[in-house]
C-alpha cells in the first residue's frame, strides 16, 4: 500500500509521525510524498486554537473529498481524533480515527477492510518515536497532565500520565545523537510530572542526569515546559543539575498564563504570581546567565483592565527571554468556554498591546549582549549559520559562508546587533 501522511502540531504529533512510519514501512507498505499517488492519506491533526480546528476542519474536507473520488482510505489520527470525535465524523463520515496513543497501530486500521474507530486505549510505555529535522531531535519523555487548566483542550486527546522509563529515554536520546542531533529536547505536555506514574516521584533532574552521564557526543540538552504547579516540587534538584551540566542548556520554559492571581485562579492554575516569580528568582540566582520562557494568554473570560495590566507589569519586570503570548481562544470540553466572553475586539486589542510591551523587553534583555564576545553552539543553517549561547539565545553569523563552520560546532562571535527574536554578530 501508499500511504501519504500530513502532520500538524507539535513534537508530540510529529514523533506520533515517526511511530507510524516506523509501523508502515515495518509491514512492507511504502511512504510516499503526494496524496495524489498514495492508496491511503493520514492526517495527523492538531486542535490546541480554535484557528487550528478550522484549519484542520477545511483540510480533512478536501482531503475526505480527494478520497471519496479516487477510492482512498482516509485516517483521520492525532488530537482531533481523540479530543473531538464527532466533529471528525460530521465532516467526514468515511474516515477512520485513530488517538494518539494508538499511533503505533496505524496498521491495523490501514489493513481493515472498512472504517475503524480506535480512540481508546493508553499509550504503550517505552515505545518513543524518534526523528532527526534539520540536526534537532524532539524526544518525548512522557505524555498527560496532572492539572485541570480550565482552558486546555490539549489534556482531552493526551489525558493520561505516561513516563517512558529512564533506561528507554537514554536510548531513546542516543539513537537521536547517533542518527545526527547537535540537540536534543527533552519533550511533553508537562515535564514537571515526569516520573510520577512510573516511579512514584517526580523524576526529571534524575532523568537528566542519567543522559548526559550516558550519552556521549556532541550535543546539546534543551528541556522542555514545566508546569510551576511541580517545579516547585523539584526546583532545588532542578537547578542543580541543570547548572552542573555542561551539556544542558541554561534555559527553563515555565508558563505562568497570567500575572493576575485572580485570573490564574479561574484557570485553576495552582501557583500565585508570588509563588512564581520566586521560583524564577532561585532559578536566576541559581544558574548564572539563565534565560527563562514563559506562556501568557491574555483575553481569558472575565479578565478586567486591572488584571490584564498586571500581567503587562509582570512581564516587564521579571525580564523574560521569550515569551509566547497569545489570546484566549475558546476550545470545547473545556470549563472556560463555560464563563462569560470578552469581546473579540477586547481580545484583539490586548493582544496588541502585549506584543508591544514583550517586543520591548526582549529588545531591552538582548540588548546587553551588543558589543560583547560570546561563546555559542551551531545548530541551525538557514541561509546562513545560526547558533546558541549556552542559554539557547540564537545569534545569526553575519558573512559565514565559505568558512569551515558546521554544525555542533563551538564559536566565538562579536555581538552586533540585537532584535526582538535574535542576536547578530559576526566571527572576529
Ligand atoms: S498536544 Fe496540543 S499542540 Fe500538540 S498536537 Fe495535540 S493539540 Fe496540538
Amino acid at each position: 500500500m501508499k500511504v501519504y501522511i500530513e502532520t500538524y502540531g507539535c513534537a508530540l504529533n510529529r514523533s506520533d509521525e515517526a511511530l507510524m512510519r516506523e509501523s508502515i514501512t515495518g509491514k512492507g507498505h511504502v511512504l510516499v510524498n503526494d496524496p495524489g499517488d498514495a492508496d491511503a492519506i493520514i492526517i495527523n491533526t492538531c486542535t490546541v486554537r480554535l484557528d487550528t480546528e478550522y484549519h484542520m476542519v477545511k483540510r480533512i474536507r478536501e482531503l475526505y473529498k480527494l478520497s471519496m473520488e479516487a477510492g482512498k482510505k482516509l485516517i483521520v489520527a492525532g488530537c482531533m481524533a481523540r479530543a473531538q470525535p464527532y466533529t471528525v465524523s460530521r465532516i467526514a463520515p468515511g474516515a477512520s480515527l485513530l488517538s494518539p496513543q494508538n499511533s503505533p497501530r496505524v496498521v491495523e486500521v490501514l489493513e481493515a477492510p472498512g472504517r475503524v474507530v480506535m480512540i481508546n486505549g493508553v499509550r504503550a510505555r517505552d515505545r518513543i518515536g524518534v526523528y532527526v529535522e534539520n540536526r534537532v531531535a524532539p524526544i518525548p519523555v512522557q505524555e498527560g497532565c496532572l492539572s485541570n487548566c480550565s482552558f486546555c483542550i490539549s489534556r482531552h486527546a493526551r489525558r493520561v500520565l505516561v513516563s517512558h522509563s529512564i533506561d528507554a529515554v537514554v536510548k531513546a536520546v542516543g539513537k537521536a545523537v547517533r542518527d545526527g542531533a547537535v540537540e536534543v529536547q527533552l519533550t511533553g505536555m508537562d515535564l514537571g510530572t515526569y516520573g510520577m506514574d512510573l516511579y512514584r516521584a517526580r523524576r526529571l533532574p534524575d532523568l537528566i542526569r542519567r543522559i548526559v552521564e550516558n550519552v556521549r557526543g556532541n550535543y546539546m540538552l534543551r528541556v522542555g515546559m514545566i508546569n510551576p504547579e511541580h517545579l516547585r516540587h523539584i526546583l532545588e534538584d532542578l537547578v542543580k543539575v541543570v547548572a552542573d551540566a555542561e551539556n544542558v542548556y541554561k534555559f527553563l520554559h515555565i508558563p505562568l498564563q497570567s500575572g493576575s492571581n485572580r485570573v490564574l485562579k479561574l484557570m485553576r492554575r495552582n501557583y500565585t504570581v508570588e509563588e512564581y516569580l520566586e521560583m524564577v528568582d532561585r532559578v536566576k540566582s541559581s544558574i548564572p546567565e539563565v534565560s527563562i520562557a514563559t506562556d501568557i494568554i491574555v483575553g481569558h473570560p472575565m479578565e478586567s483592565e486591572e488584571d490584564f495590566a498586571e500581567t503587562l507589569r509582570v512581564i516587564e519586570e521579571a525580564g523574560f527571554e521569550r515569551v509566547h503570548l497569545a489570546g484566549y481562544s475558546m476550545r470545547p470540553l473545556t470549563c472556560s468556554a463555560a464563563m462569560q466572553q470578552l469581546p473579540t475586539s477586547v481580545r484583539k486589542e490586548r493582544v496588541l498591546k502585549a506584543l508591544r510591551v514583550v517586543e520591548k523587553v526582549g529588545m531591552r534583555v538582548r540588548a546587553r549582549y551588543v558589543g560583547t564576545s560570546v561563546r555559542c553552539f551551531i545548530t541551525e543553517h538557514t541561509g546562513t549559520w545560526v547558533c546558541r549561547l549556552t542559554n539557547y539565545i540564537p545569534v545569526v553569523i553575519r558573512g559565514g559562508a565559505g568558512s569551515t563552520l558546521d554544525y555542533g560546532k563551538w564559536v566565538e562571535v562579536l555581538v552586533e546587533e540585537a532584535t526582538f527574536f535574535d542576536l547578530r554578530g559576526r566571527l572576529p
